[in-house]
């Protein structure tokens, strides 16, 4: 991990790899003259990015390229059956559906419910009123 004495001198010094101008190479170049810190990361950067850019490229082997146009393929193969193209409307049919039998089932339950009240309430009122038999 590279360290800098401050944020302003990491986003310089990104800035001076990046896009070198001279501005800002002069400025680096001051800065780490006199700050051992910033020196340091930056020769530790300076070293990666050489060893990265002796690495040899490296092609994807024929493995890769098989594989790949295999995998595309199937997906193209996927896409084109229908079960999958039209999985969303299904999926949105098949929510609204359970969705409106719910409502519906608890509808009719209410309305179950309110003819049974409705019933007992009409079978209260038409028994006949029992006397009150005195004891002699
Ligand atoms: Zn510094």
């Amino acid at each position: 991990m590279s360290a800098f004495c401050s944020e302003f001198w990491e986003k310089k010094v990104g800035n001076f790899l990046n896009n070198p101008s001279l501005a800002v190479k002069n400025e680096v170049q001051d800065h780490i003259r006199t700050c051992l810190i910033c020196r340091q990361s930056l020769d530790d950067m300076l070293g990666m990015r050489r060893i990265l850019k002796n690495l040899p490229d490296a092609e994807p082997g024929e493995e890769f390229e098989t594989n790949l146009n295999r995998r595309i393929q199937f997906i193209r193969r996927d896409r084109n059956r229908p079960i999958i193209r039209y999985f969303e409307y299904f999926n949105i049919l098949f929510t609204v559906l359970i969705g409106s039998m719910i409502v519906l089932l608890f509808f009719l339950f209410s309305q179950v419910v309110e003819n049974i009240e409705k019933k007992k309430q009409e079978e209260e009122r038409s028994k006949p009123k029992q006397e009150l038999i005195l004891p002699d």
